[in-house]
């Protein structure tokens, strides 16, 4: 795919550019040892990967004997990669530098419904994101564009560029990614969930940074997971894993949009919350602050409940209680099966409730089997909001690399 770029170089040379995109800042030194070349080799290579622009020599370290040694990274300039996340409540556009620093995007927010929902959610086509991405190709130059890389809130075959099941975002259904977007462009182009996109950025760049084997799961306005195994993105026989939003967690008898009933998805999340909230408010009689807030509206906002918890409002506190503890019980499940060091959480109920954290951590904890949590940390997202959206190129960077 990047041939055309990569055949002007010896093996030598790749091997010694993916050192130094593995590990972000490296010396010549340093690089000899990871590598076993001869420093010569190495000094040769570095300087014909500098003058061609790939890598760059930006930061220097104090060495042994006062000296200073040049940190080697990859150039961030050196091409850029488009992106976009495409959740249900906004889609997110931007373009990436090599080094997964974001040098801009934009926000496009789902148009609210009737009913103060934005599922499904309604905020940009196929045909304006095409639109959007030729502008920027545009505007950059196609010769300095990597590729695409796209991160959806649905089921998604990354091996064949598909978006397959797009539930809760019109116009995403059965979508072919190499028809829509690979072919006009005139780029290369992947796709994922947008889960697997978070945990390949909190991997790379965020939380779980060096963490071979672990899981994120984002929890907004649906839930799914994103797993890790051996530092590779595990995607499952049929490219569905981590679809642990589905999974059965209480015998509540409700029904779930997939067919199936008492999905976790129906109690965790962002607008589930906010549901709950509604439901209970008229027949609460304890300390509820949120009552007041509420006043002739159907339902509090995030903002809200999260404020009334923090004044210890007793039904907001109830009702995030609840919350974690199906967070919790999920994710005791899912240690106890892939046994991870790590699992990160993010997506928007964690960047309104982030208190949760800890609490499902304990919740872990006591659920999960005792050898599976013993060296198990739970932690938010390092890099918050823009975590799938730089992911989503970072699919294309590392495909690169
Ligand atoms: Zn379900």
């Amino acid at each position: 795919m990047f041939e055309s770029i990569l055949s002007a170089y010896s093996r030598t040379q790749i091997i010694i550019l993916q050192q130094i995109y593995r590990k972000r800042k490296i010396t010549r030194a340093e690089l000899t040892e990871a590598t076993g070349f001869q420093l010569l080799t190495v000094t040769k290579s570095v300087s014909r990967l500098l003058a061609d622009g790939l890598i760059a020599e930006r930061e220097y370290r104090q060495s042994t004997g006062g000296r200073k040694a040049a940190l080697l990274s990859v150039n961030p300039d050196y091409r850029y990669t488009l992106t976009a996340d495409i959740g249900a409540s906004c889609a997110r556009i931007g373009v990436v530098g090599m080094d997964g620093s974001v040098i801009e995007s934009e926000i496009i927010a789902a148009e609210v419904h009737d009913n103060g929902n934005t599922v499904p959610a309604r905020h940009v086509t196929v045909a304006q994101l095409r639109a959007k991405l030729t502008k920027l190709i545009r505007k950059y130059g196609r010769e300095k564009i990597l590729g695409l890389g796209v991160g959806v809130s649905g089921v998604v075959r990354h091996s064949s560029g598909q978006i397959l099941f797009c539930p809760n975002i019109e116009g995403w259904n059965n979508v072919d990614m190499q028809k829509e977007f690979a072919e006009p462009l005139g780029i290369p182009v992947f796709v994922d969930t947008a889960a697997r996109c978070m945990a390949l950025a909190e991997y790379t760049l965020g939380a779980g940074q060096g963490v071979a084997d672990q899981v994120c799961i984002s929890i907004g306005t649906s839930v799914a997971a994103g797993i890790l195994l051996d530092g590779k993105v595990y995607r499952g026989a049929d490219e569905a894993a981590g679809e642990i939003g589905h999974t059965t967690v209480r015998a509540d008898g409700r029904r779930c949009t997939c067919g199936n009933r008492d999905c976790l998805e129906l109690y965790v999340t962002t607008p589930t919350l906010l549901m709950q909230a509604k439901r209970a408010l008229p027949a609460f009689s304890g300390f509820s602050p949120l009552k007041t807030i509420v006043q002739g509206r159907a339902y509090p906002t995030p903002q809200e409940l999260q404020a009334a918890a923090m004044q210890g409002d007793k039904l907001a506190l109830e009702i995030l209680q609840r919350c974690a503890e199906t967070i919790g019980t999920a994710v005791g499940y899912l240690t106890n099966i892939l046994n991870p060091n790590l699992i990160v959480l993010g997506g928007a109920t964690i960047d309104f409730f982030p208190q949760l954290v800890e609490e499902v951590a304990r919740i872990s904890q006591r659920s999960g089997f005792t050898v599976t949590q013993q060296n198990l940390a739970i932690k938010p997202y390092a890099l918050g909001t823009l975590s799938a959206m730089i992911g989503a190129a970072l699919q294309v960077i590392d495909a690169f690399f």
